[in-house]
């Protein structure tokens, strides 16, 4: 018998999720040495762990054999007193791809509808689909959320709304007076999940006070991450800060221990190294700086991205990334987004974007 018609319909229906390519996995494949691959897929932190979060680490490691603290009292401190909210706001994840999952889980039901935008985070449609949620996706405007068609698109079953902002894989930017007009028509009864990943490379002139917007908007949900600017993509931890009673709802659902205590004790101590996050983002944009520059010279087109990370449109990209790859290169296709012909380039260090930058010359010329 087929063991999958057990699974509803939804499930059976769900396009898996394809990551980056792992290094080790191209090297087996290519033959390479995995110091010679350069990876630009995932949107990772090329300069590795902060200083602090490592002796975090170290330390923690002596407590291992026992379960991790289920309420991550230490990291919600350190999370209520930089961003001055109660620890009774704060929701914790394994990764923001958790949180983003569990409030799937909580508010949605079979038949409930959900609203994203067409170029969103691939996490949104997929955490819709997996509690049998109705996927309502909007056309984008200008490879970035139409927030109108968005409103629009809200139904009387419609209990969720994803907002990425900046969005990846597009990189763009919702500036804060929109986005508050958008938050200010959107219906009580309705969620606004607004996921921050890349929120940190942002200028403060362009930055929103989401966090401040809280108290106003008790349907508001801020999602954050420790796995960009901070560094610790490998740890999976997220966090997201609501009106207390959402958040408390979606504790409930959470795993008692669904963030583990090495990430817990990284995480607290990343929030801490400021100088580490301040090296990050300038690194940032001097290599967006560098990417950018040989897009134009290449006569590439792209996407101006807030995040760091750039996607860039090619003739044949499946060509191309086949190339990327022969050269040791990984970066991210963007056929699963609908988007064949562009590919998505992570800032990495001056001289991983370099390389990048020599193999995709070469390909091109
Ligand atoms: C990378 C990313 C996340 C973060 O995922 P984690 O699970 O925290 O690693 C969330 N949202 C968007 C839009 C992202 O690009």
């Amino acid at each position: 018998m087929d063991l999958t018609a057990l699974a509803p319909d939804y499930v059976r229906a769900i396009a898996p999720y394809q990551p980056g390519k792992p290094i080790g996995e191209l090297a087996r494949e290519m033959g390479l040495a995995e110091a010679s691959i350069v990876k630009l897929a995932s949107n990772e932190n090329p300069l590795g762990l902060p200083p602090k979060a490592r002796a975090a680490l170290e330390a923690a490691v002596a407590d291992l054999a026992r379960y991790p603290d289920g309420n991550g009292f230490a990291l919600k401190d350190r999370i209520a007193e930089r961003f001055a909210v109660g620890h009774d706001t704060i929701v914790l994840g394994n990764g923001s791809n958790d949180i983003l999952e569990l409030v799937a889980r909580t508010f949605l039901q079979a038949g409930d509808s959900a609203v994203y935008s067409e170029y969103a985070f691939a996490v949104y449609p997929l955490a819709i689909q997996s509690v049998g949620g109705q996927r309502i996706e909007v056309k984008a405007r200008e490879y970035g959320h139409d927030l109108d068609a968005m409103l629009a698109a809200i139904r009387p079953d419609t209990k969720l709304v994803f907002v990425a902002n900046p969005n990846n894989p597009t990189g763009t930017l919702l500036k804060p007076g929109a986005l508050l007009e958008f938050l200010e028509q959107v219906p009580e009864r309705v969620l606004v999940v607004l996921d921050e990943a890349y929120t940190e490379y942002l200028p403060s002139e362009v930055a929103s006070d989401s966090i401040g917007w809280l108290t106003r908007f008790p349907n508001l949900i801020v999602s954050r991450t420790f796995s960009k600017a901070y560094g610790l993509a490998g740890l999976r931890v997220g966090f997201a800060l609501a009106h207390r009673e959402v958040a408390g709802l979606v504790n409930r659902l959470r795993q008692p221990f669904n963030v583990n205590s090495l990430a817990q004790a990284a995480a607290a101590a990343a929030l801490d190294d400021m100088d580490f996050l301040a090296r990050s983002v300038a690194l940032n944009r001097q290599g967006m700086a560098q990417l950018t520059g040989a897009f134009q010279r290449l006569g590439l087109p792209y996407i101006p991205s807030w995040g760091n990370f750039v996607t860039f449109h090619v003739a044949d990209a499946k060509a191309l990334n086949a190339h990327l790859l022969r050269n040791g290169v990984i970066v991210r296709p963007l056929a699963p987004y609908n988007m064949p012909n562009s590919l998505r380039v992570s800032i990495g260090l001056p001289e991983e974007n370099a390389r990048f930058i020599e193999v995709l010359e070469a390909a091109l010329g």
